[in-house]
């Protein structure tokens, strides 16, 4: 045993052996003493339990491998094969080549952030795009922030600190990670007061509930679950009608909120920003990544006065919107005012349209070679299945479409190490398990040759069937 220790070849040796040449080249002297230091380490233990002394060859390229494994990000990119269109976990929206376009020369030079091109004076950063907002939802005026929780956020402080904020118990929901209403309101220093039951609210409920301390009442787009049967709300036309009357501010928070009609490419209607304005709320708050297919933010529309109220709060600065978004978000705005091509060029759109048949085409091709690929453990076959769009926006539509479907031959774990062994590939393939199937779902491949080049490097994970 101490003899076989002592066999171990030391760092120095390690990194005069050839294979030591491109550990030094690519991470530099000091990063490849380290992985070498450390790998030796770990084979000493190897030895100790009974492990052949390896040559300094083979360590300097096991520190190579643990150099270049703990070197690759972790914010790699992935095929969004889940059916999940808008996939929280996996960064929701894709962006528009005009939106990459204008981040990328936002990121690489200087530009005109805050700097009126026209007077050489101060100019504001929320401008250039607040007019494309203005335009595309019909209200007076528009700020952004971070994200639409951010948006909430800040409304509420704004509108109601220290007052009440009148909600419907129906509406009082949870978004996911820890968004919860009542905690957002009591951070924001309004205070809740909860109205009618969680299936039936009435306007005579709001009536009774307004009074001389509420600063504003709330409704909330209950966008990620729906409760149907014996129910009631109160529409929004009714609520700005009464909010008008007392005089106390109406906010609207759509969640996802969409600037075109979705029922044009083949979704159900979902609320527009534009009807919510036109119903009367006095504020609208919505998503810039669920929906609208353009980067995080979160949008805040309506009456001027409000709107510039909000922006004197000094929570906005914190909550602002960087120069690349900012970049992004314009760029994505601004294709909407062509809705024509607007399917083509917006991917979140493109992808919630795209045609089923294409989808089945796609399947086609590609069973044989992903057949080939991971093996004859697996039984694949084209199967049709539903995609949902994500991120709390129309939860129950189910979009059909095609997915390649894998079920084991083998049984027990094998389809959890063909999940494993997906997501271990260079470009990982994120699917989902249903009914003892690994679905595929197509709908959101769009670079065939990538997802095959990828799949080619496809080997099951140990202790396979
Ligand atoms: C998604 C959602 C939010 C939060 O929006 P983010 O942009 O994710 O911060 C707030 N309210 C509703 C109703 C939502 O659906």
């Amino acid at each position: 045993m101490s003899r076989a220790l002592r066999a171990l070849p030391s760092v120095d040796v390690v990194l005069r052996s050839g294979a030591a040449e491109p550990l030094i080249d690519r991470h530099g002297r000091g990063e490849a003493t380290r992985a070498v230091r450390e790998e030796i380490d770990r084979l000493r233990q190897a030895v100790r339990r009974g492990a052949a002394v390896p040559r300094a060859d083979t360590v300097a390229e096991l520190a190579l491998a643990a150099l270049e494994a703990s070197g690759r990000s972790g914010l790699r990119p992935v095929f969004n094969l889940t059916g999940t269109v808008l996939h929280t976990n996996l960064g929701r929206a894709l962006l528009a080549e005009e939106a990459i376009e204008a981040a990328t020369a936002a990121m690489r030079g200087a530009l005109a952030l805050e700097f009126d091109l026209g007077t050489g004076g101060r100019g504001e950063r929320d401008e250039h795009v607040r007019e494309l907002l203005r335009e595309l939802t019909g209200a007076e005026d528009a700020t952004i922030v971070n994200n639409n929780a951010a948006a909430v956020l800040l409304v509420l402080n704004t509108l109601g600190a220290g007052r009440e904020a009148v909600v419907s118990r129906g509406e009082l929901i949870e978004i996911g990670g820890a968004f919860r209403m009542p905690d957002i309101m009591a951070r924001a220093g309004v205070r809740l007061v909860e109205i009618g039951t969680t299936n039936r609210t009435h306007l005579k409920d709001y009536v009774a509930a307004v009074g001389p301390e509420t600063g504003l009442m709330l409704k909330v787009h209950t966008s990620n679950y729906r409760i149907e049967g014996f129910t009631r709300e109160v529409s929004a036309r009714d609520l700005a009608r009464l909010a008008a009357e007392r005089r106390v501010a109406l906010i609207n928070d759509l969640g996802s909120g969409t600037l075109v009609e979705l029922a044009r490419y083949g979704l159900k209607h979902e609320p527009t920003v534009r009807e919510a304005v036109a119903e009367g709320a006095d504020i609208v708050t919505f998503s810039g990544d669920k929906l609208l297919g353009g980067p995080q933010a979160g949008f805040i529309v309506g009456r001027k006065d409000l709107v510039a109220a909000i922006n004197r709060n000094p929570m906005k600065r914190a909550l602002r919107v960087d120069k690349l978004r900012l970049a992004a978000l314009e760029a994505t705005l601004r294709l909407y005012r062509d809705p024509d091509r607007l399917a083509a060029r917006l991917p979140t759109l493109r992808l919630l349209a795209r045609p089923e048949a294409e989808i089945a085409a796609l399947a086609e091709r590609l069973l044989e070679p992903v057949a080939r690929h991971v093996g004859p453990t697996f039984q694949v076959e084209v199967v049709s299945c539903r995609s949902q769009i994500g991120s709390g926006a129309l939860p129950l539509e189910q979009i059909p479409s095609e997915a390649l479907s894998f079920r084991s031959k083998a049984g027990g774990g094998a389809l959890n190490r063909l999940a494993a062994g997906l997501r271990a590939l260079d470009v990982p393939v994120i699917g989902r398990i249903s009914e003892g199937a690994l679905l595929l779902d197509l709908r959101c491949l769009e670079d065939e040759a990538g997802f095959l080049a990828s799949l080619s490097g496809f080997r099951l994970e140990e202790g396979g069937p």
